[in-house]
């Protein structure tokens, strides 16, 4: 709420000033001057102080573009609830909040021409603890803004869902007992770029087999990072070439979970995991749209075009420049085997399953291999939730804009033996939590292992 904005002050102080002391035109009696200057004054006060406590009472997100450094979450406040979204993937205007009932109205963020409004990420403080905080979440696009659970917690690290919340309309409004002075609520588990940051330099320095590296620089100047998994076995043009990416939509978080689980899988000391680290370089991009993660903005359908479908021969986005061109070097060195991209799907799918290209993109042997990945992840992916029995094709009825969708890019432009898939894990279900997702992550990771017992490339 900004009653006179800043702006106003600066434009009504100068104005009178100069009135008062510096216009040789303006001529009233000096005491005139004196008594309007105080009334000025007095009336500029009470605008300035009413601002700063109602600024109190309602605060929402502030800057657009946020610092990725993880410092920015917000400090505990004193004793007055307070809802705050000016941080690291953080998002929502509260539009209204009752100190007594602790009920705050929420509604996530708009950042024009950064894709859908439908991620939220709060950070609540003052809470009286052993309060039940009512948070009621507004608007958003459609009903993606609103999952039946939310996320929350009490640390910023581990997250737990609250019960279903009660919908109507184009509202939902969750319901949580906060034993603590303050708490988190989010619109699933946050997974940052500091968390990347994080994560993937700890898995570096625990494993020499694993290499972080710097896939390139955003549009906003971010550094995007990616993992490299290879232990010492067979020769680099022996090994089996492997790419995933995630998040090329940025409020898809539980995408970067399935990723973050297939990374602590394949670095697991499962016979499996350990053979298929052996004979296969695997590379991981855990957050493709850094800079919608870190500004809380959703990212799907942003302007231009979105990161899927932007695979076009003249690529918008660095990030997919940088997999496009890496893809073709792997390529043209007979090194491709495996694209994987992981997203979360629509609110209603319930069942984890895969986006497969069109007919008209397949070749032999990829027809068979293609086959053959998903009898594997049949077979694999059956925990906590089994993988939909078929899968579903993107091709010109799904989209019109489907040749510049990522597997299909990689189909085209691939060899003929090489498997392109989307994996869409479901974000509306009980077991859209980190370790739901992580599981997922590491069914993918047998998958995989699985699908390279034998060689994709023979003819
Ligand atoms: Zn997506």
């Amino acid at each position: 709420m900004n009653i006179c904005g800043y702006h106003g002050q600066f434009l009504i102080r100068g104005l009178f000033a100069k009135m008062i002391f510096s216009d040789p035109d303006f001529r009233i009696p000096r005491r005139h001057k004196a008594s309007w200057f105080l009334e000025i004054l007095t009336v500029w006060i009470v605008l300035v102080i009413t601002e700063a406590l109602l600024a109190a009472e309602t605060q929402g997100s502030a800057s657009p573009v946020q610092p990725c450094n993880g410092q920015g979450l917000g400090k505990p406040g004193s004793c007055r609830l307070q809802c705050r979204s000016d941080f690291e993937n953080g998002s929502g205007v509260v539009e209204q909040l009752d100190q007594k009932q602790g009920r705050i109205w929420l509604r996530p963020t708009e950042h024009k021409d950064r894709g859908w409004p439908c991620w939220w990420f709060v950070h609540v403080t003052g809470i009286p603890p052993g309060q039940i905080i009512t948070l009621e979440v507004i608007g958003g696009h459609g009903e993606y803004a609103r999952p039946e659970r939310a996320a929350f917690s009490l640390d910023g690290k581990t997250w737990q869902q609250t019960s279903p919340g009660q919908r109507s309309q184009d509202r939902i409004v969750y319901q949580q007992k906060i034993e603590a002075g303050e708490a988190y609520f989010a619109w699933g588990p946050p997974f940052r770029l500091s968390d990347a940051e994080r994560l993937l330099a700890e898995a570096t320095k625990k494993f020499p087999w694993v290499q972080k590296f710097e896939l390139c620089r955003s549009k906003e100047g971010r550094s995007v990072p990616a993992l490299r998994i290879a232990e010492p076995g067979l020769p680099e043009s022996e090994r089996f070439g492997v790419w995933v990416i995630a998040r090329q939509h940025a409020w898809e978080s539980g995408s970067s979970w399935v990723a973050w689980g297939l990374i602590d899988w394949l670095a697991s000391e499962e016979p499996a995991a350990a053979e298929l680290r052996k004979k296969a370089s695997l590379t991981i991009v855990p957050i493709m749209d850094v800079d919608n993660v870190c500004r809380g903005a959703g990212g799907k359908e942003q302007k231009p075009q979105d990161h899927n479908r932007d695979w076009s021969a003249e690529p918008y986005w660095p990030e997919v420049q940088a997999v496009q061109s890496a893809i073709r070097q792997w390529d043209s060195q007979g090194r491709m085997d495996l694209f994987l991209d992981l997203h979360n799907p629509g609110r209603g799918d319930r069942q984890p399953f895969f986006f497969v290209p069109p007919e008209q993109l397949l070749r032999e042997p990829g027809r068979r291999n293609l086959a053959r990945f998903l009898e594997a992840a049949r077979t694999e992916i059956t925990q906590p939730i089994p993988l939909a029995p078929s899968p579903r094709t993107a091709g010109p009825k799904y989209d019109a804009r489907w040749d510049r969708i990522s597997k299909n890019w990689v189909s085209r432009h691939c060899r003929p033996h090489v498997v392109a898939l989307c994996l869409e894990t479901p974000w509306d279900t009980p077991h859209s939590t980190i370790d739901g997702y992580m599981s997922v992550g590491r069914s993918l990771g047998r998958t995989i292992a699985r699908y390279f017992q034998q060689n994709p490339r023979s003819p």
